[in-house]
């Protein structure tokens, strides 16, 4: 269900259809619905998918606030902002992914480019999370890191770098390339699917993802998501799909 994230790729009408199935309603049922989530009913095509885990589950690494803001607020404000700029369009009945691709490069689509991809990203990121997550995968993906990176030590010291590395706004990403792994970073909304990439795993290094809890110290942040948070699990159900 999370692997290629159906949620974000439909649109509300979809969506809806699929929660009437049962089939999202199964994979939601046992998380806390974030009152945003409830709010945002009925005003566009794009809904906001609820968060994988309570809003305190990720405390103390990221807190409960920073979570409100960063969902409640900024992922919640792509998607309003989404939802305006596509209203009357076709892009409305296209999904997500397929609007990031159709707006991808097109200087006149930049702001849809941008909040679509951004409501992309965040989703992917959420699901990048979990609580007890962090340290080292096992099983393929294992293999996988220590044949493109050396070892765990390794591909964390890359992550990391492209993380701290990345001037102002953006993204660090664990990336499927043929048959190996890399670590790239992204600008602002950039996302690896607009270019045809496989992303497994994301990290938000925006400043809103955590100025509240680390305040300038992006590498602490990065290195505390890396060892508490990252969900392996989400990473190898998207190399398997
Ligand atoms: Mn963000």
């Amino acid at each position: 269900m999370l692997a290629n994230l159906p949620e974000s790729a439909l649109n509300r009408r979809q969506f809806l259809t699929a929660l009437l199935a049962g089939s999202a309603a199964l994979a939601f049922g046992d998380f806390a619905l974030p009152r945003a989530a409830r709010a945002a009913g009925g005003s566009g095509p794009f809904a906001l998918p609820p968060l994988p885990w309570p809003d305190d589950a990720l405390s103390p690494t990221i807190s409960a606030n920073t979570i409100g803001f960063h969902y409640g607020k900024h992922h919640q404000g792509y998607l309003n902002n989404l939802n305006q700029l596509v209203a009357g369009t076709p892009l409305a009945d296209q999904s997500l992914e397929a609007v990031i691709k159709a707006t991808a490069g097109k200087a006149d689509q930049t702001a849809i480019f941008n909040n679509a991809a951004q409501v992309w990203n965040h989703t992917f990121y959420w699901n990048s999370l979990r609580p007890k997550g962090g340290g080292k995968p096992g099983g393929a993906l294992a293999e996988l890191i220590e044949k493109s990176f050396g070892d765990y030590d390794k591909f964390k010291a890359e992550f990391a770098k492209a993380a701290t590395g990345q001037f102002g706004s953006g993204w660090a990403w664990l990336v499927k390339d043929g048959d190996k792994l890399i670590v790239t970073k992204t600008g602002n909304a950039d996302t690896p699917i607009a270019q045809g990439q496989k992303p497994l795993l994301t990290v938000d290094v925006w400043e809103h993802a955590y100025y509240l809890d680390y305040q300038n110290r992006r590498a602490d942040y990065v290195v505390a998501v890396l060892d508490k948070l990252i969900n392996w699990d989400f990473a190898a159900q998207n190399l398997a799909a």
